[in-house]
């Protein structure tokens, strides 16, 4: 048994804690927020291998874990259907792997409040330093800790996230405030808006109280945006009181004009229904839209994991998939070759290349919205658009990673 501490408790950081708990060691999840993190988040795309990592977490991941769509629907801009694919999936929340995932994991291998400011590291062992001045020693440390890294900055300055020129704006809104025309050609799909230089994306989720009865559930919406780097992501970055928020706003924090904004662009260039959500999501809020990769990823007896270690932009419906790769990955390597380095360079051969590969893949989906100029927006094909319903966020296995990674394209390059 070895001791390991997990740095973040997000939802990558919580899977490895639970993996590796099962595995039979002493690990304690780190997470700076003073406060359980439920109710935060939007949705999630479920796939085989998030639903493995979940099983091995001791969740029963099946069809209670979300909402089964059968189908997607690409809407024109008139709100009449454009195409349809039929394509089963399960959607999920956040939230709903946030509170499974916390209930998995015993609360004295769990600490909230407790930041970890740097990590330290000597022939035998590794320490954390946390916020107060308290130091934790283990075999190993697994920064957990997310895109802002702190343990990644530390151990590797250079690796930065490149902003990819548009953003996402989210939301979620309840099912029984949406009329009966949206919830019968919208609702129960996976959906596609595409007007010119945009994407609009979304699909149910489960309700308050992670209800999935009909009329209890939620629409979850990512509508992706041409924003330039500068003034006009600063702008949407600035709060209501003038307040810029360069590393992300919070979704409260969304200045009510940008929000106005917004709203009126959904009249204006999206099918009736969307405008319809984004009319009746009472908070929607925004992310910009990064890429992140990390050279290394194991350096001693310190791993990164997740969206320390990779960001794919989330036409691939990746993020949490791939932490849940990793941490499972991590857990076999340290059963073979024990608490030490040697296990997490085994770890870091092994995820190095799909965690490229999924960037790549990210990238190429984006590459279009990425592309677009202020006055010179370039309409899709009908096959171009076909491809976005066809490729968004589908299972990795039903894609050839091993090419997407040859087709790697250079960060700045989308
Ligand atoms: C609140 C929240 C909501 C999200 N909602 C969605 C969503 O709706 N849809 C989606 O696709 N993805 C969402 N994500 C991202 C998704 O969770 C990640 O893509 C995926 O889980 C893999 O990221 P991660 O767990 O490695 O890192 P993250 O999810 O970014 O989590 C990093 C964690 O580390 C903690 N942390 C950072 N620094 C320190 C430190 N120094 N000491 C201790 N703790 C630290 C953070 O507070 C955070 O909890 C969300 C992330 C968060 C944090």
């Amino acid at each position: 048994m070895a001791r390991i501490l997990v740095v973040g408790g997000s939802l990558g950081g919580l899977m490895a804690g639970n993996l590796l708990l099962r595995a039979g060691h002493d690990v304690t999840v780190l997470e700076r927020s003073p406060r359980s993190l439920e109710g935060r988040g939007a949705g999630i795309v479920t796939h085989d291998t998030l639903r493995a990592a979940l099983r091995g977490c001791g969740l029963a991941a099946d069809g209670t874990l979300g909402v089964a769509v059968a189908s997607r629907v690409l809407l024109a801009a008139d709100g009449s259907t454009q195409a349809t694919w039929a394509h089963p999936q399960i959607l999920t929340s956040w939230g709903r792997l946030y509170a499974l995932l916390r209930a998995a994991l015993p609360p004295e291998h769990h600490r909230l409040g407790a930041q970890v400011q740097s990590v330290a590291q000597h022939a035998h062992g590794a320490s954390v330093q946390l916020a107060g001045g308290e130091t934790l020693h283990a075999d190993l440390v697994v920064a957990a800790d997310g895109i802002r890294s702190g343990l990644r900055a530390q151990l590797a300055p250079a690796v930065q996230p490149q902003y990819a020129g548009y953003v996402a704006w989210r939301g979620v809104c309840d099912e029984a405030a949406l009329s009966r025309h949206t919830r019968q050609t919208l609702f129960e799909h996976f959906g596609f808006g595409l007007p010119d230089g945009e994407q609009m994306i979304g699909y149910p989720v489960a309700g308050s109280g992670d209800s999935t009865a009909p009329g209890a559930r939620r629409w979850n919406f990512v509508w992706y945006r041409p924003a330039a780097a500068g003034a006009e992501l600063q702008a949407l970055l600035t709060d209501a009181d003038g307040v810029h928020h360069p590393d992300g706003i919070a979704p409260q924090q969304v200045a009510w004009r940008c929000i106005a904004d917004v709203r009126q662009a959904a009249r204006a260039k999206l099918a009736p229904q969307f405008a319809e959500v984004l009319e009746k999501t009472a908070v929607p809020f925004l992310q910009p839209i990064y890429d992140l990769e990390s050279p290394q990823l194991a350096f001693g007896r310190v791993a990164l994991l997740g969206d320390a270690a990779f960001v794919a932009r989330p036409h691939v419906g990746m993020g949490v998939s791939k932490a849940g790769d990793d941490a499972v990955a991590l857990v076999a390597a340290i059963a073979a070759h024990g608490a030490t380095p040697a296990a997490l360079q085994a770890y870091a051969a092994e995820r190095l290349p799909p965690g490229r590969a999924v960037v790549a893949r990210a990238r190429r989906l984006g590459r279009y919205i990425a592309a677009q100029q202020p006055g010179r927006t370039r309409p899709r094909s009908a096959a171009e658009q076909l491809q976005v319903v066809h490729e968004t966020a589908i299972e990795a296995s039903g894609v050839d990673l091993a090419l997407e990674a040859e087709a790697v394209v250079p960060s700045g390059n989308s």
